[in-house]
């Protein structure tokens, strides 16, 4: 069944993460130069992370820019990365409909769908049946002499927003952390809501420091952002804490 999970690797993240940051932050206040602050540095690690906790949790948020962690996804809907490349302070490079033959494509079957086997059944069809006007086209345009690219824009636009794809990710600490506030809330879509977790995980376990306290809004505010109707409850809101000083 061309049916696929979520996977995320990491493929690279900046080397000496916490010495970056910590000599762009002590160029801020510092006579010295962050050349060869950086070396100085080097010799103190403890001091080091110490030193950018305290800077991530004051909100002193740009020199953590200077670090990026590049991902690779695979095993997400269209429906996913439409919202993924809204997040403009990053790098995209994603699998082409354009260059990539969708003869046998994957797809993702939402939670909701997946435990109603009436409503499984009735999506599996639908997929099938995309599939075959999908290949019904490439083989129309190829009647007619067309080749690779051309052959497959017109016959992507049958594609529905389940087919699976992958993309490529590079972002900045600062924006992964914007990132998971946002996608990280019980109010995310919970296909995007999976991926951030998952990142989340991986940023986590890469870099402490910046990210041991990451997650949605509320985890740094204490309270929930959103409004009486889309809470999850999980922290009380704004209203609530105020009336209650
Ligand atoms: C629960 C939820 C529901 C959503 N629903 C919808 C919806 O119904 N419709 C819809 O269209 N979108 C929706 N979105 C997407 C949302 O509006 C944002 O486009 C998306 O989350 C990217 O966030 P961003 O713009 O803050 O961040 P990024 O693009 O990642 O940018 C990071 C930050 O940089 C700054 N920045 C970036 N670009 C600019 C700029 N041009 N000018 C000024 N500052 C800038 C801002 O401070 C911004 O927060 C939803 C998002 C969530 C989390």
């Amino acid at each position: 069944m061309p049916q696929v999970k979520l996977n995320v690797k990491i493929l690279d993240a900046t080397k000496d993460a916490i010495s970056i940051i910590y000599a762009a932050c002590r160029q801020c206040y510092s006579p010295k130069f962050a050349g060869d602050l950086i070396e100085e540095v080097k010799s103190d690690a403890r001091k080091q992370e110490d030193f950018v906790r305290k800077v991530v949790s004051s909100g002193h948020e740009s020199p953590i820019e200077h670090v990026k962690f590049t991902f690779a996804i695979e095993g997400v809907s269209r429906a996913l990365t439409h919202q993924l490349v809204r997040h403009r302070i990053a790098s995209f490079s994603q699998q082409s409909q354009r260059y990539v033959k969708a003869t046998n494509f994957n797809y993702i079957i939402p939670p909701s769908i997946e435990q109603n086997k009436d409503l499984k059944g009735k999506f599996i069809r639908m997929m099938e049946e995309i599939q075959t006007g999908y290949n019904d086209l490439l083989d129309h345009f190829k009647r007619k002499d067309e080749s690779g690219e051309q052959v497959n824009q017109d016959a992507r636009f049958l594609l529905p927003q389940a087919a699976e794809t992958k993309i490529v990710v590079t972002m900045n600490c600062r924006e992964l952390l914007h990132f998971f506030e946002q996608r990280c809330c019980n109010r995310a879509q919970w296909e995007i809501r999976g991926l951030a977790l998952e990142m989340l995980k991986i940023c986590q376990d890469k870099l402490p420091a910046v990210f041991a306290d990451a997650g949605a809004k509320c985890v740094k505010l204490s309270y929930c952002p959103e409004s009486a109707q889309f809470t999850c409850k999980r922290y009380p809101l704004k209203e609530e804490i105020l009336r209650n000083k």
